[in-house]
């Protein structure tokens, strides 16, 4: 039994594309799975599938900070033994979930910001690219077009007419019942210099746990952190025996919103293999291939 999902953010504009670019990452990563390859490598295969593709806000397509800068966080967790890795803040290179994951196999630590995660991607001969190749013509847009950080959130979390924000993630279950999540992104335009959102902090941008299932996040990073949502939907599924994946996710939404006010999109595998998602936003590009092998993919 193997099963992957993945999103594309939670207000996706390019809906289409996006939910074309989600179909092909589960699709290259399932087949992995099916080869017998681990939930880690599938779960990187397909975010970095997602990085790589300019519509997401991730890797290629991110967006800008107020300096006009692109500073990336994502995050990669092992189910079988809750080890994980994750950079923030780094810069100039294609897919920093390959990064998170050079972290959690080669070094002591779980995390690494900004320059220290740069040398260590040095370090690894990880490739630089020139910073203008990550952005794109709507990432400038969108820095032009808000002019303030709130009124990016109010505009592309709260409200249907908006610019896209398209942070990605993925989360597997291979042979072995082994269980990988992973979350990458630019983050949310006109971010403060050094801000970290919740996508590399475990248990709020991603979990996973073999015993019960694992989740990424996407939406109010924020507000995400403060509710910590991607263990919040583990342990309400551990509170519902295990099933009902959906429901968990959607309380833990809901959850979010009464309380901090925020809105987001979450996936989830659980131990069983079962596949689900939810969202408070109007839109997520989602895609995932079932323990049976059926592809499904929605907006
Ligand atoms: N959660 C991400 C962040 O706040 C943004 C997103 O998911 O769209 O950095």
């Amino acid at each position: 039994m193997a099963a992957i999902i993945v999103h594309a953010g939670a207000a996706a504009h390019k809906t289409v594309l996006q939910r074309e670019g989600c179909e092909k990452a589960a699709q290259e990563a399932y087949k992995l799975l099916t080869e017998g390859k681990s939930a880690l490598d599938a779960v990187e295969v397909a975010v970095c599938a997602l990085e790589d593709n300019p519509l997401m806000d991730a890797g290629h397509g991110s967006v800008l900070n107020a300096a006009g800068e692109v500073e990336m966080d994502a995050m990669i967790a092992d189910g079988s033994s809750l080890n994980y890795g994750s950079v923030a803040g780094v810069r100039n290179i294609s897919n920093p979930i390959s990064l998170a994951r050079m972290v959690m196999d080669d070094t002591p630590h779980v995390m690494l910001i900004g320059e220290g995660a740069n040398l260590f991607a040095k370090e690894k001969g990880v490739p630089e690219v020139d910073p203008d190749e990550l952005v794109t013509a709507e990432a400038k847009e969108a820095y032009q077009t808000f002019k303030q950080y709130s009124s990016v959130v109010d505009n592309v979390f709260n409200t249907d007419d908006n610019l896209g924000h398209d942070t990605v993630g993925a989360v597997a279950i291979d042979l072995h019942g082994n269980i990988a999540a992973g979350t990458s992104t630019g983050g949310i335009s006109l971010k403060r210099v050094g801000r970290v959102g919740d996508s590399p902090l475990i248990g709020c941008g991603g979990v996973a746990d073999n015993g019960v299932g694992g989740v990424s996040c996407t939406g109010h990073g924020e507000s995400i952190a403060k509710v910590l949502l991607a263990q919040r939907s583990l342990s309400t599924l551990q509170a519902k025996n295990g099933v009902d994946a959906e429901g968990a996710l959607r309380e833990s939404l809901e959850y979010m919103l009464e309380r901090v006010g925020g809105r987001g999109g979450t996936i989830m595998v659980t131990k069983n293999g079962d596949v689900a998602k939810h969202y408070t936003t109007r839109r997520m590009a989602w895609a995932s291939v079932s323990k049976t092998g059926q592809l499904d993919s929605g907006l």
